[in-house]
């Protein structure tokens, strides 16, 4: 059956021609789709044998909710969400003074293998779909009743490494009959698969692009993230200040802050030059202790001197708070613990 969320309004409309129906039919799916219907069979206004009809050629999947944590601290959400083929992926959901952030997963599990991070353990088990990504914005904004302002795609996975569908998933996003979310209001994170920089930067979409730099030089940085391997930094600045010069957009740096391996005076005299050389916002982000991992977050003493060190030679920087910090809301978590429970 075909997936129909993932599908834009304007296809739903010529598929829905081409078998004859009125015009205002597409409408009406499209607009029982965006508002989160489960089936066909909800969409009130379609005469029966249609909604029957519809039943028999199109899928609309709904992920259930497997678990849901609620922090005491800060109200931070976290959803793990079953996937109809019996995967599962996770969904914060953030709230800051200037709105909701979601931040979604683009696939299950992940490939690229950084050292520090926990989605990429078990490998990358598949792709995911548009339908799947827009679900883990409106079933987050349906079952928390929050409304959600910005999405930000830094969960699981890679998103460059699933180009074709997180672009698809953008437009639906974007779309004026879909969630209607300006792309202002969006920033993709990725550790640096500069091959999709131009792709990226033609589509012209508004989002912010954020760099996993981690490192400034190449000894560390491919200790750590193996996706510098045969790519490297200066590539990777010469990627940055194209994509700004093709867009008129800044890119911004993201610099989680590793005890030992990259929390040094040089790492932050390097990060400087790096972050001119591109115009580049950096983002530090303490350390998540990951349980299979042994590397540690940067002491405070290391993190201020680092700080400074940025400031006072005039970098942009800014360190993330940490939300959520009481349910495991950081980075491929609590999927890892659902996977190890049920390796068990
Ligand atoms: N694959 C993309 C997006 C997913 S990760 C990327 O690499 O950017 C989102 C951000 O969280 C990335 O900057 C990633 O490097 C960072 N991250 C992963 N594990 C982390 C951890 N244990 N502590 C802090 N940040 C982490």
């Amino acid at each position: 059956m075909k997936d129909i969320l993932s599908m834009l309004p304007e296809e739903i409309a010529q598929e829905f021609k081409a078998m004859g129906l009125p015009a205002f039919r597409a409408k009406q799916v499209s607009q029982w789709l965006a508002r989160g219907v489960a089936s066909f069979e909800e969409m009130q206004n379609l005469p029966l044998d249609l909604r029957s009809r519809l039943c028999e050629l199109y899928g609309i999947y709904r992920p259930a909710v497997l678990r849901k944590q609620v922090s005491a601290k800060d109200g931070t959400i976290k959803y793990l969400w079953g996937l109809e083929d019996g995967n599962a992926v996770e969904t914060v959901v953030m709230k800051y003074r200037y709105g909701n952030t979601v931040c979604i997963s683009t696939q299950v599990g992940c490939r690229q293998g950084c050292a520090f991070c926990a989605s990429t353990i078990g490998g990358l088990v598949r792709q995911m779909e548009p339908s799947e990504m827009l679900n883990e914005v409106l079933c987050s904004q349906l079952d928390s009743g929050e409304k959600i302002s910005h999405v930000v795609l830094m969960g699981t996975g890679e998103p460059l490494d699933n180009f074709d569908n997180v672009m698809r998933f953008l437009s639906l996003l974007n779309h004026p009959e879909g969630f209607n979310l300006s792309l202002r209001h969006v920033s993709l994170s990725t550790c640096g698969l500069i091959e999709r920089f131009t792709d990226l930067a033609e589509r012209d979409l508004q989002l912010t692009l954020a760099v996993s730099l981690h490192a400034p030089d190449d000894e560390t940085r491919t200790k750590i993230m193996p996706a510098n391997r045969g790519r490297g930094v200066d590539a990777l600045m010469k990627a940055c200040r194209q994509y700004t010069e093709t867009t008129g957009r800044r890119v911004s740096f993201e610099y989680a802050m590793i005890d030992g391996v990259n929390d040094t005076e040089t790492h932050a005299r390097l990060l400087v030059q790096r972050a001119k050389e591109v115009g580049a916002h950096v983002n530090l982000i303490p350390l998540n202790h990951v349980e299979e991992s042994r590397y540690r977050p940067s002491t405070q003493g290391h993190l201020k001197a680092f700080i400074r060190i940025l400031e006072e030679s005039g970098v942009n920087v800014t360190v993330r708070r940490r939300l959520g910090s009481d349910i495991d809301a950081s980075c491929g978590q609590l999927r890892r613990k659902f996977e190890k429970s049920r390796e068990k």
